[in-house]
């Protein structure tokens, strides 16, 4: 196993194309100051022969907005992730970051000003310190802070603190804890637009419940666009998103979504919009996975 890591790295190194490396001019340090994002007409094709992932999408956030993101499996709502880190290149039409389209930026500092909790949580093998804070700009108190704010202190704190080594990846912990690990890691960052994909896919509800609050808390001013997966989620959000086929199909209030004859967000809903609304916080109903 050990000589495949190495066969890896090998391949990694010398035969993948490369990412384009720095574009000049580099942006000012302090953008995006406000965080709005814009995607007019992106088209995203993952491999030559393949159906669009992201099929003519347009949309606009404004800095500061909470933004849901719904639809059905492989619909694209990751894949406008990918478009906005770059880590997939669009085949068409561009996206803004405060009005800077981020093809011309240079990828370390793309990426150094969002933050994503991502769908498949990245846990290296190393300390929890390495894993929170790789750069080592942060003090223990801010870590411990962090860690407890994601409801991860007690686990760390039983595995020996912030010195603790996360063996095989993380394996040593669960996926759900993994997720809040990658949750830490981005609350810890100061970027102005944090993405999370399903991060609390395998939270239990009540913790889910603590961790919208925490996000809402620090980034308050901040954009968050968030793929959701219980309703809850999602009636919080400023506006909700809805993806289908790589196309936008609806993107307004969950209030308007909701009254929307037919829409694909009642659909989605299958009819629980209207229980969950009635129903008082601490509802006992399971909410439905909205994404499937
Ligand atoms: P899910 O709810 O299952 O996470 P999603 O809405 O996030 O789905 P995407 O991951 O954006 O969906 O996928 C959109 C389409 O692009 C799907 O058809 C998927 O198979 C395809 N796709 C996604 N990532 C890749 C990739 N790296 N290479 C090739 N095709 C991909
Ligand atoms: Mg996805």
């Amino acid at each position: 196993m050990q000589l495949v890591s190495v066969e890896r790295a090998h391949e990694y190194s010398s035969c993948l194309p490369a990412e384009p490396q720095q574009q000049s001019p580099q942006p000012p340090p302090s953008w995006p100051r406000c965080g709005s994002v814009e995607f007019r007409r992106v088209v995203l094709v993952y491999r030559e022969g393949l159906p669009k992932a992201l099929d003519d999408v347009s949309l606009a956030v404004r800095g500061g907005e909470k933004v849901g993101i719904v639809g059905r499996t492989g619909s694209g709502k990751s894949s406008l992730f990918a478009a906005l880190f770059r880590t997939a290149e669009v085949n068409g039409g561009r996206i803004l970051l405060d009005g800077l389209d981020v093809a011309g930026v240079g990828l370390r500092q793309l990426r150094s000003r969002l933050a994503i909790v991502p769908q498949d949580p990245f846990v290296f093998s190393g300390t929890v310190r390495e894993n929170l804070d790789p750069c080592g700009r942060h003090r223990d108190r801010q870590l411990l802070e962090v860690l407890n704010q994601c409801h991860l202190g007690p686990a760390v704190d039983a595995m020996g603190g912030l010195d603790a080594e996360l063996l095989h990846r993380g394996r040593t912990f669960s996926l759900g804890q993994r997720q809040l690990l990658c949750l830490a890691r981005a609350l810890l960052t100061e970027a102005q637009v944090l993405c999370v994909d399903e991060a609390t896919a395998s939270v239990d509800r009540q913790t889910d419940r603590l961790l919208q609050k925490t996000i809402a808390e620090r980034f308050r001013h901040r954009t968050v666009l968030t793929i959701a997966h219980r309703i809850n989620t999602v009636m919080d959000c400023d506006r909700v998103l809805v993806m289908h086929a790589g196309k936008v199909v609806d993107f307004d209030t969950p209030a308007a979504l909701r009254r929307k004859d037919g829409s694909l967000f009642r659909r989605l809903l299958g009819g629980e919009a209207d229980r969950d609304a009635s129903t008082p916080a601490g509802e006992q109903t399971p909410s439905p996975d909205v994404h499937v």
